[in-house]
């Protein structure tokens, strides 16, 4: 069979129209379609053991003479057993193998194989059960690095190899080389056909090193080549001039100064904003330290330049606590503050839209309703996106696109990595607040075990005495009961805090003199509402809540966290929720509480106490968790990469970005002919990603 890159797989033997359909489902149809399906593990079978030598417990090549016809015996119905007695130089191996049948007729007297199993011993004797084997002069999946495929129902990995074997070795030459040969120089950067023979097949453990960092870099340099594609054409849309005023106007406005770092990223926002080219630009800062200021600010320049401002904000609770809170502060300099949220009657819906078309309200908060197709803005000047890491790219510029190219804004607390920072904000300007405001004590944080619940309440009750409120945080809504009966499946956690009947418990047995709400994601956004600005007012001193508080919510009262079942959060999620509190100017606590005396867990939670820097436990977070987890299931709406570890990756990722930049120095736009193997890997890596490339 002459092969050739798109050679369909049905040419295949044994690929019948049922496994290409299920090939399919991996992406695979053509042979070009294999040569990038890169293995996810390698197994390294090239040494071969002798009997006596080989190591007990894990998978080994023997080699070894069969000394007998295999016996077959029938145990039970249904049940077939073949044994046979391979032998070496010094010792014999006794080989079972459970309804295989066909190895009695396979595997001849006298004959030589490698065994690939792992060895046990029983007795004196040295067995083995169920190997692969392959004849000494036929090795094919033995003696050498055998990749490991992700796989699905009904393909086996002995499939796929069957099928990337002969592919490989017609097709690795006709893979075209895309990377410019300056770069790959410049590297040291692998050949493409040595790369993709290695990747697959390779040599020796060097070899694949080679192969996987010219794939890896390769990945890395044209997505860092799409970004900043996007980046350049972004900086030179003609922006909408918002002309600047004297930021003291505006500061006269706030109940505090403004602390160095925000007064600086108020100026570089005001800069942008009458530069006369589009803003783009990422507002960085942990947890507290002030960004809201700065959307503000941005806000009031736009109204008085007779502009509106869209905010979108994650969650319901957040989006009426900054409608809350900015129309507290904008409206007494005449800006008209509106609220729109999923959750609103149609007839309110109604009002408030039209009300937006006419450009009757200066500022809409809102959350994803917003992004929805039949709000139409008057005349839209800036967006600002909050806590931006839950919204993909794809959001972002579905908000945008409700203006005539309106100045971008979003916001973000730290817990991003800086090398996911540099690969998802690439587009992006930075700024960063990297100061809180002042009197802030740190947080103190501590990792208790169920035997000091006790005294955690006596805290609660205490620090409430002082006037001061708490949350306490449960992982799930539900009962136990109520779970089961709900998803027919059992829950895994049989102790989770599930906080409606905690909720009860607290009240009725724990403090019943004191003042508990609820507050769960389930509940509806009227009844959420009323209870945020309960709490917010101090009506409320403890707050029994899911993490639907995670994110932005401010109440500067609150001087205690309790994280219940804290082993099940990840690290970036309890630095947020550690956040709620230390707002104000008063001594505050974190208690993450657990039942786990897991090392990993401990060390995990320990991280959490001994920093507050939201840069670190984000950087711990990733390499614990990895990206995928981190953002959930692929919400930063960048192209799935197939190689690169974006936790790991770091130094390849900077000098793909470096070169890609340099290249992009040369020719912007790519459109040189010898560039154009670039541009087309580029579009091709962004084609699921639309926004960025019309
Ligand atoms: P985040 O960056 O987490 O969004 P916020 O904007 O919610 O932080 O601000 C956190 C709290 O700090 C709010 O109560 C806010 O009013 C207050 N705050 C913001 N800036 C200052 C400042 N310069 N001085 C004192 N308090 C401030
Ligand atoms: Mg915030």
């Amino acid at each position: 069979m002459d092969l050739t890159l798109d050679t369909p797989l049905t040419d295949f033997p044994g690929v019948g129209p049922a496994r290409a359909a299920k090939l399919e489902k991996l992406g695979l149809t053509r042979v070009r379609d294999l040569m990038t399906y890169f293995p996810r593990d390698y197994e390294d079978r090239r040494k071969i053991w002798s009997i006596r030598s080989a190591p007990l417990g894990v998978k080994v090549c023997v080699q070894a003479m069969a000394a007998e016809h295999p016996r077959l015996s029938r145990i039970r119905k249904g049940m077939e057993l073949v044994k046979v007695k391979a032998v070496d130089h010094a010792g014999a191996l006794h080989i079972t193998f459970f309804n295989q049948s066909y190895v009695e007729r396979a595997i001849k007297a006298g004959e030589e194989y490698v065994f690939w199993g792992i060895v046990e011993e029983q007795g004196s004797r040295r067995t083995m059960v169920n190997p692969i084997f392959e004849r000494t002069d036929r090795q094919a999946v033995t003696g050498c690095i055998l990749p490991i495929y992700p796989l699905t129902a009904g393909i086996s990995n002995h499939l796929l190899c069957s099928l990337t074997r002969p592919a490989v070795e017609a097709c690795a030459a006709q893979m075209p080389e895309s990377l410019p040969r300056s770069v790959r120089l410049d590297h040291e950067l692998a050949q493409t056909e040595f790369s993709f023979r290695n990747i697959h097949f390779p040599d020796s453990p060097e070899s694949l090193d080679l192969a996987r960092r010219r794939l890896t870099f390769e990945e890395l340099f044209y997505l860092s080549a799409g970004l900043s594609m996007l980046k350049h054409r972004r900086g030179d849309a003609a922006g909408r001039v918002v002309p600047s005023r004297p930021l003291e106007e505006f500061l006269a406005l706030l109940p505090f100064p403004p602390t160095q770092a925000q007064r600086r990223v108020m100026e570089e926002v005001a800069a942008d904003l009458s530069s006369g080219r589009s803003m783009n630009r990422l507002v960085q800062g942990d947890v507290g330290s002030g960004k809201t200021v700065v959307a503000a600010w941005g806000a009031y320049l736009a109204a008085k330049a007779g502009m509106q401002t869209a905010l979108m904000a994650p969650t319901e609770v957040l989006a009426q606590q900054h409608a809350r809170s900015l129309s507290a502060l904008l409206e007494p300099a005449g800006v008209r503050v509106g609220l729109l949220t999923g959750s609103f009657t149609p007839a309110q819906k109604k009002r408030l839209r039209q009300a937006i078309a006419q450009g009757e309200v200066d500022l809409v908060v809102g959350t994803h309703a917003l992004i929805s197709q039949d709000v139409e803005f008057h005349n839209l000047g800036l967006t600002v996106a909050d806590e931006q890491h839950r919204f993909g790219v794809a959001q972002r510029s579905a908000l945008a696109a409700k203006g005539q190219a309106p100045h971008v804004l979003v916001m973000s607390a730290t817990p991003i990595p800086r090398t996911l920072a540099l690969i998802i904000y690439g587009d992006l300007d930075v700024s960063v607040i990297d100061q809180l405001p002042p009197g802030r004590t740190p947080v103190e944080t501590y990792v208790v075990h169920e035997d000091k619940r006790q005294r955690m309440y006596n805290f609660v009750r205490k620090l409430v005495g002082e006037g001061r409120q708490a949350y306490i945080i449960c992982p799930a809504v539900e009962d136990r009961a109520a779970q089961e009966g709900a998803e027919g499946e059992p829950v895994p956690f049989a102790d989770l805090k599930a906080v409606k009947s905690y909720a009860q418990h607290l009240q009725d047995e724990v403090f019943p003199d004191l003042r508990l709400a609820l507050l769960h994601g389930k509940m509806r956004p009227k009844e959420k509402d009323a209870v945020m600005a309960a709490f917010a007012a101090g009506d409320v001193d403890v707050l029994v809540s899911t993490t639907v508080v995670e994110v932005g919510v401010d109440v500067p009262n609150a001087a205690l966290i309790i994280v219940e079942n804290a082993e099940r959060f990840g690290l970036s999620q309890l630095h947020q929720l550690r956040g709620r509190v230390g707002r104000g100017k008063h001594q505050s606590y974190c208690v993450l509480i657990t039942n786990s005396h897991a090392p990993d867990a401990m060390t995990r939670l320990k991280t959490l106490a001994s920093t507050t820097d939201g840069f670190k436990i984000s950087e711990e977070d990733l390499k614990l968790r990895g990206p995928g987890d981190f953002f959930g299931s692929r919400q930063h709406g960048l192209p799935q990469l197939a190689l690169a570890d974006l936790s790991g990756d770091m130094r390849l990722l900077q000098q793909a970005q470096q070169s890609a930049r340099q290249l992009l120095q040369q020719d912007p736009t790519l459109s040189q002919p010898e560039n154009r193997p670039v541009l087309d890997r580029v579009r091709q890596m962004f084609a699921d990603t639309p926004d960025i490339f019309n």
